[in-house]
């Protein structure tokens, strides 16, 4: 019989020591340890902090009030049915929940189709529609970027603050896994994996199914994005320090990305879209 883990610690040291002797691979990968506390209370704690009204109006920001409830989601300790009921109690107009709840949903979503397609999630489900063949792309995710040294402060931004928190805000996994597939061609299958095995709420439906998303082989367009589009999200805290904000490889029009990463012709994706 396998037996049973500690339970009771010291102090946090001593909990993550223990872990690290106990999951010697894991703690190969990184030695870092996030903030982010574990537990019911925890989860409870953020989930009486919900403002679903200003999630709906500002949940693309950076900063914007977003609720960081996804690892206690991912491992079972708050139900979606719990923090749609929390959701609707917060607000006096049920319409003011919905954003939130259609979150939710969307993570209902792509566990309903992992349970149909299982291993599946790691196929491409249609071809990409950027012009290019499954072939184009790198099956290696480039040094570079899981260092976190591209000299882009943005994605490098991006990449320590997943290595090192284990969260991501939404947009800037979006913004990440694009610049990941679509400017330095790599297969979303390995940028999957990298956020998989740093990520606290790593899920492989929710994660692979959004890379995915992002690929075009699980929708009908690539999705890409411009400076203009993270500097506003993200209030411009990257961009005014980046070394090479001169030779910004996003400080394009959307027709000018289309014509550089899509040659063979794919449609252009102008953001905001739905997903956002
Ligand atoms: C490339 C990529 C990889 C992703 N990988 C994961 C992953 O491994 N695990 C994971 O839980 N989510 C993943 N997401 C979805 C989403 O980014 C996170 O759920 C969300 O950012 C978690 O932060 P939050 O709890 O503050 O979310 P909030 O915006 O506050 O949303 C509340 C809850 O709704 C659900 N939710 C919100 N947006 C989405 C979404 N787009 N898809 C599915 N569920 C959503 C989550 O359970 C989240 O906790 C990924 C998205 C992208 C673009």
């Amino acid at each position: 019989m396998p037996k049973d883990m500690r339970r009771d610690f010291a102090d946090r040291a001593e909990l993550v020591a223990y872990l690290a002797a106990e999951f010697p691979a894991a703690a190969a990968e990184s030695a870092a340890v996030s903030a982010t506390r574990g537990g019911r209370r925890a989860a409870e704690a953020l989930l009486t902090a919900i403002q679903p009204a200003r999630y709906a109006s500002t949940r693309n920001f950076l900063d914007g009030a977003v609720t960081r409830l996804s690892a206690y989601l991912r491992h079972g300790v708050l139900s979606l049915a719990e923090v749609r009921r929390a959701a609707l109690r917060a607000e006096t107009r049920p319409a003011e929940a919905a954003k939130l709840i259609s979150e939710l949903a969307w993570r209902d979503y792509w566990q309903r189709v992992y349970a149909v397609i299982g291993d599946g999630i790691w196929e491409d489900r249609e071809p990409y529609k950027t012009g290019l063949e499954a072939a184009a792309y790198a099956q290696e995710l480039p040094a570079d970027i899981a260092a976190g040294t591209t000299g882009l402060a943005c994605i490098d931004a991006f990449s320590r603050e997943l290595v090192d928190s284990g969260y991501m805000h939404n947009h800037a996994r979006m913004w990440l896994a694009a610049y990941v597939v679509h400017w330095r061609r790599v297969a979303w299958q390995a940028g999957a994996r990298w956020f998989l095995t740093h990520l606290l709420d790593g899920d492989p439906a929710s994660n692979n199914l959004s890379w995915q998303w992002v690929a075009s082989t699980f929708s009908h367009k690539p999705y890409v994005f411009n400076r203009e589009n993270l500097e506003r999200y993200s209030g411009g805290i990257y961009c005014r320090a980046c070394p090479l904000r001169l030779q910004c490889p996003f400080d394009k029009s959307y027709e000018a990305l289309q014509a550089e990463l899509f040659p063979g012709g794919a449609p252009a994706a102008t953001p905001p879209r739905r997903r956002q």
